[in-house]
């Protein structure tokens, strides 16, 4: 059976299939599963470079396989009885349970792209797995387990983020907002991220004087790309969060957009590509700071890179070691296009508690066997991911007591007081407005 597309009626005469809340993501399923197949040679290459594989799963294409083997049963169940929504997300769930191996694999995997970073065949890991958390989130699966889907709901107006700029009173009045902006006022955005317009403050003041200082016309959003609603399986409101602040882009007049999160590039280009001619340029704040001969006010020495997972193409990591090139850097043993996760990607903390500070704690022992007395984070939630885990992972003294800083605290003397921050977060729940924010977010 080919095609994903349910006949309208069967052919043994059952009643016509109705809209199904699966139908775009079967279709969307199997047309990437099919692409990975035909593009995967079964070298295997993925599985050495990632511990998730083992157990009876050898590649790549044995998690596409398995899918590929899911999406036939569910078409031949139709071809059979005809269904409705219920009995597709059982056989997602009779399906997980007996490829047990697979559901948990897939569920930690923290779609770094580290596996088929080098493959041949140029397959995806990250795109392999989104149909994957799809089908879990729209089965319920995601339900089961701890489910904190609503504190990320970044499409909302109340989500972790917004909540803490709202107790903290994190709303940058100085700056022009783009929703703000008038006719022809503005032509960029600085668009930092949730995690550093929530947390890093500062780090958002000083690059919007800059901007200012080097006679930019901009505006900033608060909003978020949608990389936490790609985590947990939702990609019909990713797309829309996407294609409304591109929207609003033109609608200000926005010809470039410059991100500091290179999960937030990956995500705007890709978003600026579906929407065509007009849309704005994305760029990194590193290539920016370069291209304006933005120069350290100090060179400090024996610092290491940590390259986020999504920056393997170095949109950000390679001006990042131009604009470091006076100091003595240390290099990691995994960088560039083969650099690791930090332990916050791909929403596996829903399913694993543990393995976020695994992932984070392997960085940190990298960073002290290179040498290295200082890491430097290109995306503020690399940052945000070591200091939590320097506090509260209780890592090992060697690497407890190695410095780690996002590049902008260096290059503007800042230091981000992240014991501040984590006890600020602790606080939305605990505190005088608990009440409030539990029942906004959980
Ligand atoms: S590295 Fe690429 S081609 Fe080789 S098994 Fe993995 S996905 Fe397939
Ligand atoms: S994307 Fe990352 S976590 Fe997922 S299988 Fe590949 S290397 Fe492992």
């Amino acid at each position: 059976m080919n095609g994903v597309c349910l006949p309208a009626q069967s052919e043994g005469g059952k009643a016509p299939h109705h809209a199904s809340v699966y139908d775009d993501i079967l279709k969307t399923a199997r047309e990437t599963w099919q692409n990975a197949l035909g593009n995967c040679n079964g070298c295997g290459l993925c599985a050495s470079r990632c511990e998730l594989f083992g157990d009876g799963i050898a590649s790549m294409s044995d998690i596409v396989g398995s899918g590929m083997v899911l999406l036939d049963a569910i078409e031949e169940l139709f071809a059979e009885s005809g269904f409705d929504d219920r009995t597709i997300s059982d056989t997602i769930h009779t399906h997980t349970e007996k490829y047990d191996k697979l559901y948990s694999l897939t569920r930690r995997c923290c779609l770094c792209n580290n596996c088929t970073a080098r493959c041949p065949g140029a397959v995806r890991a990250d795109r392999v797995m989104r149909p994957w958390r799809a089908l879990y989130q729209r089965s319920g699966l995601f339900g089961t387990v701890n489910n904190d889907l609503k504190s990320v709901e970044v499409d909302k107006e109340w989500h972790l983020f917004s909540v803490y700029r709202h107790l903290n009173g994190v709303f940058y009045p100085e700056f022009i907002h783009l929703d703000d902006a008038g006719p022809g006022q503005v032509d960029t955005l600085f668009f930092p991220g949730c995690t550093m317009v929530t947390y890093m403050d500062d780090s958002v003041r000083a690059t919007g004087k800059l901007l200012d200082d080097r006679g930019y016309r901009w505006a900033i959003d608060l909003g978020c790309c949608g990389s936490p609603l790609v985590g947990r399986g939702l990609p019909e409101r990713v797309e829309t969060l996407q294609r409304k602040l591109l929207d609003r882009c033109h609608a200000a007049g926005i010809k470039r957009i410059i991100t500091v999160c290179a999960g937030c590039e990956m995500e705007l280009v890709e978003a600026v590509g579906k929407h065509g001619v007009g849309a704005p340029e994305v760029i990194s704040l590193p290539q920016l700071l370069v291209d304006l001969g933005v120069d350290l006010p100090e060179s400090p020495q024996d610092v290491a890179f940590f390259d986020s997972c999504h920056d393997r193409s170095q949109s950000h990591g390679s001006p990042l070691r131009r604009m470091f090139a006076g100091c003595s850097i240390c290099k990691l043993e995994h960088e560039g296009q083969d650099t690791l996760c930090c332990g916050a990607g791909g929403a596996v903390s829903s399913f694993d508690a543990e393995i976020g500070g695994i992932r984070a704690g392997r960085i940190l022992e990298e960073a002290v066997a290179a040498g290295a007395k200082i890491l430097i984070s290109s995306c503020p939630t690399c940052a945000y991911t070591f200091a939590f885990q320097k506090i509260y992972g209780n890592p090992p003294s060697e690497s407890a007591g190695i410095e780690c800083r996002h590049y902008l605290e260096l290059l503007f003397g800042i230091e981000t007081d992240w014991s501040q921050v984590f006890a600020r977060a602790e606080w939305m729940w605990t505190g005088e407005h608990s009440a409030w924010v539990l029942s906004e977010l959980t």
